[in-house]
Formats: structure tokens, sequence, C-alpha cells
């Protein structure tokens, strides 16, 4: 691949630091009002009166993941993950020399329930710990109708500096040069998210974002928000096993849960998790990202949407 212009090196370096600031700016708010919080805790202890605002967090994160179903609580509502079309789709060389193929993801809640997973076990050593997913009887607030345990396990992510969700997402580089099919090149890549409502999806949605924080002990993705990952985000990538992809036909597809470790309901909901993107290299440059192939024509239906309560 050609070395990356200068230019391209400065906007990098800005779109990087974007998603970083994103993520942790709220973190850094509530750090900034707790230890406010805790100033005004020390003056109200002045007067006997000891509210310490960290521990009361601390007590009602705890409190909410050793939840258990209430009995009078509704109908359990389901999310339903879908994978936005793929966007920025991008050559990149890594300091090591592996050719990679960028792109941004973003999943969505698409559902009538949020997704939710708590570990309950521990908060902090996060490895192999007992996950949980939440189910509840209302888009936010409401009450927990079920829980169920979850196959899957919490990794700390070095380079992005939290807690993940392991194999959220699979990643497959395609490519599509015989006629009428696609074929998988290399392994793909299972990856982890740091479940968050990044990016209000659905418009009409009058709660705000619930998940704020990428922390190991309770994670989720709101109706009607999305979980975004920018292509500049270490990792956003499938490697192009050969080096740099010769012209050709090709694609990159993204499937949101594709060991079906959260329940999204049954059905067609549990399929509907996925996003490919074809493209032509020309020249070694990528054009004609489109969201149809020859091996999969467009849909004769329209695809389902679903409605918000
Ligand atoms: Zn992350």
């Amino acid at each position: 691949m050609a070395p990356i212009g200068d230019v391209r090196v400065r906007t990098t370096l800005m779109t990087r630091l974007l998603p970083w600031a994103r993520r942790w700016l709220p973190g850094l708010l509530a750090v900034v009002l707790l230890a406010g919080g805790g100033f005004a805790g020390a003056l109200a202890m002045q007067d006997g009166e000891e509210v310490d605002p960290r521990q009361e967090r601390q007590q009602e994160r705890r409190e909410r993941r050793s939840l258990q179903p209430h009995p009078n609580a509704g109908p359990a509502l389901y999310p339903d993950l879908q994978t936005l079309p793929l966007r920025d789709l991008q050559f990149d060389q890594l300091e090591d020399q592996t050719s990679v193929l960028r792109f941004t993801v973003e999943i969505w809640n698409a559902g009538e329930g949020r997704v939710e997973i708590s570990a309950p076990a521990s908060d902090e050593d996060g490895e192999d710990v007992a996950l949980f997913q939440n189910l509840y009887d209302s888009a936010v607030e409401g009450r927990l109708a079920e829980k169920r345990p979850v196959a899957g396990r919490v990794i700390f992510h070095p380079d992005h500096g939290h807690w993940h969700f392991a194999n959220f997402a699979r990643y497959e580089l395609l490519d599509c040069n015989a006629p009428g099919e696609c074929q998988p090149v290399g392994l793909g890549a299972k990856v982890s998210f740091c479940l968050i409502d990044s990016e209000l999806e659905d418009l009409d949605v009058p709660w705000q974002r619930q998940y704020t924080v990428c922390e190991s002990s309770l994670q989720g993705i709101t109706p009607g928000y999305s979980d975004l990952y920018l292509w500049s985000l270490p990792e956003q990538w499938v490697v192009l096993p050969d080096g740099p992809l010769a012209d050709g036909e090709f694609a990159v597809r993204v499937t949101a849960d594709p060991d079906h470790l959260l329940d999204e309901g049954g059905g067609e909901r549990e399929e509907n998790n996925t996003a490919t993107a074809y493209f032509t290299v020309i020249n070694g440059q990528i054009g004609n990202v489109r969201e149809t192939g020859e091996d999969q024509p467009p849909a004769a239906t329209p695809s389902p949407v679903a409605s918000s309560p």
C-alpha cells in the first residue's frame, strides 16, 4: 500500500481522539460530579449527615447486578440487534506491515426491550465471570422480568482501556470474484464490544441514553440507540491475509451476536443482524461500495421494521 500522506495522518489523529473523547467524557464528567458530590458530602458530614455519593452509586450498581426477577413483572421485552450499513471502508497498513481493511460499524437496538448484560460475581477482574442477560418489562426502567445466563464473557481491551463483551460481532472479508458467489477470505475476526449507547438512531424514542460508561459489571444498548465503532479505533478492521487486495470484487460482512449468545426473542429477529458492504478494487483503490452484490440480489420484500412502544 502507498504510505499514508501527511493530511491523512493529521485527520487520523483527530478522528482517533474524537471517539475516545466521546467514550471517556461521560466518565470524566461523572468523576468531576462525584468529586463535587464528595466535597458536598464532606460538608454535609459537619452537620452529622454523612452521604457519600460514590458509595451510593456503588451500592446502586451492586443492587442492579444482584437484582432478581420481580414476581409481578410484565412480559419480558426483547432487543433486536441490527447492523447498519457499513461505511468508511479504507485500506491501511499497521506498524508491523499487516494490511487491513478498516470500516465503521454501528450496531443498533431496533427492539422494544433493552439489551443488558450484567456480571454479578465480579466487578473488576472480569475474566470468566458468570454473565447474565437481563430482560425487563419496559424499554427503560420497569421491572426485571427475566435473567438468563449468557455463555459469554467480558474481557479487558488493553488498547481501548475498558471492558468488552467478547464475541459480540463477527467481521469477515469475502472474495466475490467468482460469478454469483462470495467466499470468505482468511479467518475473519470475532470482535468484542463495550456495549454502550453511542448514537440516537430512532429519533422517535423519548428516553435519554441509559448506558454511558464502559464498565464490566453492567453494559447495554437502549432501544433506539446504537453502539458505534469508528474505523479509526484499534482492531476496527479485517486482516488482508495475502497483503493488499488485487483488483476485483470483494465484500466485508459484519454480524452482531453471531453465536446467538443473546436472546432477541426468537424468529427473524435472531437472523437480521448482518450487514454486508460489497466493493470493487480498481487500481488498488476501493470504489463502488454498495449494499447488494451478485450473490445477494436486492430483497424482494421490504425488511421488517420493529416498532417501539
Ligand atoms: Zn472499547
